[in-house]
């Protein structure tokens, strides 16, 4: 099959943020258009926070067109991110719905915006050879802290789009594997959490993740689906 992903690449040296950038050319560029910075000057995460995006981590975003809205697109981003940790040697897992952790700590992020019928952008930030900022200190993680090796940002890139190639393909073509395979990654299943879901705070024990992609959570024996929200672990009461 002919490859989506990454068929037009467009490098920047500096950019205000990828998403910003691709949301710009959208409309001209074919679907699977991939396109990275060096750096970041305003990188965002959800709700407007700052993404911080120094130099020597993979910051780029993909203009998507596949002819549908379907906001499970963010876990293409996760579970590529997971399959090029492990060819990486690293083993990690999806902090529910849009994050990517190693051990505790934030190692990347996903953000999907501008969902339309026309085009979706799916923004990934993976922290690679960037130590992690000061400000994050106990909460992000990069490839280089966790192995103390420097990696080809090239070949982390060709690694990912293959991944989000494959992934991209089985949203298309069978969602339901796609989210089976988020379930087995899912590392807070079976975890007491806490989940602001906008402005009212969740407290209960994740028990699965739908098919839509909504996490399901046992709030003292009732069940309560979530859509969208902040997840922390914390200790059983
Ligand atoms: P979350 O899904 O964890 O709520 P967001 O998607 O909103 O996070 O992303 C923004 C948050 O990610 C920031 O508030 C900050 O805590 C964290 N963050 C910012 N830059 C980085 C980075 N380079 N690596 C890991 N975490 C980061």
């Amino acid at each position: 099959m002919e490859k989506v992903i990454g068929r037009k690449v467009i490098r920047l040296e500096e950019v205000s943020s990828t998403n910003d950038y691709a949301k710009s050319v959208a409309r001209e560029v074919p679907d699977g258009t991939l396109i990275v910075a060096r750096r970041q000057t305003s990188g965002r995460g959800r709700l407007g926070r700052r993404w911080l995006s120094p130099e020597g981590g993979l910051w780029l975003s993909v203009v998507l067109k596949p002819g549908f809205v379907d906001t499970r697109m963010v876990f293409v981003g996760a579970l590529s991110v997971i399959d090029t940790l492990a060819d990486f040697g690293i083993v990690s897992g999806i902090k529910w719905p849009n994050d990517v952790w190693v051990a505790g700590r934030k190692i990347a992020g996903v953000l999907l915006e501008a969902k339309g019928a026309e085009y979706t952008i799916l923004g990934l930030g993976l922290n690679v050879n960037n130590p992690t900022p000061r400000e994050l200190e106990d909460r992000a993680v990069s490839m280089f802290e966790l192995t103390g090796n420097i990696f080809s940002l090239d070949a982390v890139l060709k690694s990912l789009s293959f991944h989000m190639d494959a992934w991209y393909g089985i949203l298309k073509e069978d969602p339901f594997l796609l989210m089976e395979k988020v379930r087995e990654r899912t590392f807070i299943l079976g975890r007491f959490v806490e989940v602001f879901d906008g402005d009212e705070r969740v407290v209960g024990m994740a028990v699965d993740v739908l098919d839509d992609g909504s996490l399901l959570l046992n709030v003292g024996g009732s069940l309560k689906r979530i859509l969208y929200g902040d997840v922390s672990i914390r200790p059983l009461p």
